[in-house]
């Protein structure tokens, strides 16, 4: 069954990469599912949906047992505040992990990772708006970490996530999302992943060169 939110996007991110004139597969949609339930995934994810980001660890590894149990393809993006003593969970069941912002986090990611044989994809999370209330590295210190985290043996970083400030006028989200790019493009590291861009502002981020958006309302509609 075809998911109208769902064509609505796909469409919107064609018609950004189109005006960005960048190919549409440079671009993954990854549907912030955050309290909605696994049974509605699931007609998404047969409505040709494949990516979801989960903010809380239960939640998200309900989820994923959920899909697994039903043999339902996705990969599984925990894009939410992680807690060290949730590094077992989150390696055991997450794909990428957005949100490492220090370095205390990726050495017990790291062991978590040893223990089960695996490489963990992992971003790190930049407080491109010097917000107090936001996780995320600082811009200056992100090198320092970079280096840290690559030196990990079972921890591979991808590339970078921003949460920036919500702009009322999108536009005024444009200079984050550039800003998170330059600090890609300085940091002379492997990995080219920019996961930037909400329902409210994907285009522009797709614009100044988002390769993950995270999409949660404009999908699956307002959380109560
Ligand atoms: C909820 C959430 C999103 C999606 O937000 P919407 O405005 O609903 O699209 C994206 N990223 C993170 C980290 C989130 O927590």
């Amino acid at each position: 069954m075809p998911i109208s939110s769902l064509l609505e996007v796909q469409e919107r991110i064609q018609v950004a990469c189109q005006s960005a004139g960048r190919e549409s597969s440079s671009v993954t949609l990854i549907g912030a599912s955050k309290m909605v339930a696994a049974e509605r995934l699931a007609e998404f994810q047969a409505a040709g949906l494949r990516n979801f980001g989960e903010n809380y660890i239960q939640e998200g590894v309900e989820k994923v047992r959920y899909f697994r149990e039903h043999g339902l393809e996705a990969t599984w993006h925990f894009i939410g505040a992680l807690q060290s003593n949730k590094a077992r969970e989150a390696v055991g069941y997450f794909d990428l992990i957005h949100s490492v912002d220090r370095l205390s986090l990726a050495r017990e990611l790291d062991k978590e990772a040893r223990k089960i044989g695996k490489i963990q994809p992992v971003l790190l999370q930049v407080n491109v708006g010097a917000e107090s209330s936001k996780a995320g590295v600082a811009p200056g210190e992100l090198s320092a970490l970079w280096q840290a985290v690559a030196a990990l043996e079972n921890l591979r970083v991808e590339g970078l996530m921003s949460l920036p400030p919500f702009c009322e006028n999108t536009q005024d989200s444009r200079p984050y999302h550039r800003a998170l790019c330059e600090l890609l493009r300085a940091t002379s590291l492997p990995g080219g992943q920019l996961s930037m861009g909400m329902s409210h502002d994907f285009e522009i981020a797709i614009e100044e060169g988002a390769t993950l958006v995270r999409v949660g309302t404009a999908l699956f509609g307002a959380r109560s």
